[in-house]
């Protein structure tokens, strides 16, 4: 800028001065050498500044080069960055569907919560269960849209309390439809260790619960049942190891009451295992293309002796006609004669038993009606008449019993042969039992 700002005053100068030299030594015309000065001066004057302002330009461009150089350095790594940030998003888009994924294929209900207990998720089970739209529930509080006030407690305190999961059991419903739920809550941790969130899983276990009652109740009906004949043989064998029975009548009496209660042990062993059998599914059926007619045939012959000790007719008016299932022999004719049997022991001496099967073609079943005039079920029993050891007490003078006939039947009929059973009864009229089973179309047995 120096260089600059002066260059025309020195140039003058040095003309000037040039000019007052030449005079004293007689130099040519004072006029030409003037504009040879000034010409020479302007031009060099004009070249300098030339030279400077370039120079000054190259300096600027060069600057103007190296901001471009940066910008440009700034941009590229601004777009890898958008590009970083893009696959970041994009990354976690994919890791929230998966875990909604996750989440939406649990088939029980499932919420997760966020830390002041507003809803961030929710599956369909757990929309259906506490009765929400789980597409309008984001970020709704919890207690808004869950009326049951326990778990909504529950899950407050596992967040206010830290803890990793908690297991409860909780019930909903009301009166006869109440659940269990076995509901885990567990909290979500940031990585500062913080609670971020809270997920809770309500799994249904009614039915398990129910099982495992039943199986109690069945273990202390059978210890029960077995310790009754097991008492009486213990005690008659005593009795007789002692010498307690002087004679050979009372002795051959207490070898028949032995005797029976073993029968009674043995055939209690028999249905208990038959019946578990069915119900693991372990037993062999043996299916074949039979006659109900026949089985129900065969089974009042066999039953026709013991009616007669107590004066019962029985009386089978099975008509002839094709009457086929697909059945195993042996089975069915167990639940004719378990029902056979329990109507002459239900019917008092001088009654009637009558058997009948007939073909419904218009449900394509095989229908098995057993009909006593003996005396009858209540009416308030009738629907626990087929549970494992049910025995009516009102009956109980009529005839001994395990309570465990009428569940075989169904075992077999219904669960071995996907048929059907039922039962009618009025008390001092009689009953009538029977079962339907699945008919075989008439072509494909004339094929087989
Ligand atoms: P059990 O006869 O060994 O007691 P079941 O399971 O065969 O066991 O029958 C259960 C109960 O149902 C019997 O105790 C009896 O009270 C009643 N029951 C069954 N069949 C008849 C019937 N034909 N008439 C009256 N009561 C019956």
């Amino acid at each position: 800028m120096f260089v600059k700002r002066y260059i025309l005053p020195i140039q003058l100068v040095l003309i000037c001065s040039l000019l007052i030299a030449a005079v004293p030594f007689g130099g040519t015309n004072l006029y030409e050498i003037l504009a040879c000065l000034a010409a020479l001066g302007v031009t060099g004057w004009m070249v300098w500044y030339l030279f400077m302002e370039g120079k000054a330009i190259s300096v600027q461009a060069e600057s103007l080069k190296n901001d471009y150089k940066n910008q440009r350095d700034k941009a590229s790594q601004c777009s890898k960055e958008t590009k970083d940030l893009r696959l970041q998003v994009q990354l976690l888009k994919r890791q929230k569907h998966n875990t909604e994924a996750i989440i939406y294929s649990i088939s029980d209900a499932v919420i997760v919560t966020d830390a002041n207990d507003r809803l961030l998720m929710a599956n369909e089970p757990a929309g259906e269960f506490f009765g929400f739209d789980v597409k309008e529930i984001v970020l709704k509080p919890l207690e808004e849209l869950v009326a049951k006030k326990e778990l909504v407690k529950l899950i407050a305190n596992s967040r206010t309390t830290r803890m990793r999961h908690v297991r409860h059991e909780l019930q909903f419903g009301t009166g006869n439809d109440i659940h269990t739920y076995d509901c885990i809550i567990s909290c979500i941790f940031d990585e500062d260790e913080q609670v971020c969130g809270v997920v809770a899983v309500l799994h249904d276990i009614t039915r398990e619960k129910e099982i495992s009652q039943m199986k109690n109740e069945f273990v202390s009906h059978v210890s029960h049942e077995l310790k009754t004949p097991l008492a009486s043989i213990t005690a008659y064998s005593e009795m007789l190891v002692d010498g307690e029975a002087a004679d050979d009548k009372t002795r051959k009496e207490f070898y028949a009451i032995i005797q029976s209660q073993a029968q009674r042990l043995n055939r209690l062993i028999e249905d208990i295992l038959n019946i578990s059998r069915i119900e693991s599914g372990l037993i062999k059926v043996k299916k074949e293309h039979v006659s109900t007619a026949l089985i129900v045939r065969d089974a009042v012959q066999m039953i026709k002796s013991y009616a007669a000790e107590k004066e019962i007719t029985v009386e089978d008016q099975t008509a002839i006609v094709f009457d086929q299932v697909n059945a195993d022999k042996d089975m069915v004719s167990q639940v004719v004669i378990n029902l056979l049997s329990n109507a002459v022991k239900y019917t008092p001496n001088g009654g009637k038993v009558t058997v009948n099967s007939e073909v419904d073609e218009s449900q394509q079943v095989v229908r098995v009606t057993i009909t006593d005039t003996g005396v009858g079920i209540p009416a308030e029993e009738l629907p626990r008449i087929f549970d494992k050891f049910y025995r009516v007490k009102a009956n109980n003078k009529c005839a001994k019993g395990t309570g465990l006939g009428l569940n075989l039947v169904k075992q077999i009929v219904e669960k071995v042969h996907q048929g059907r059973v039922f039962v009618t009864s009025e008390v001092g009229k009689g009953s009538s039992f029977g079962f339907e089973l699945p008919l075989i179309a008439a072509g494909k047995s004339l094929v087989k």
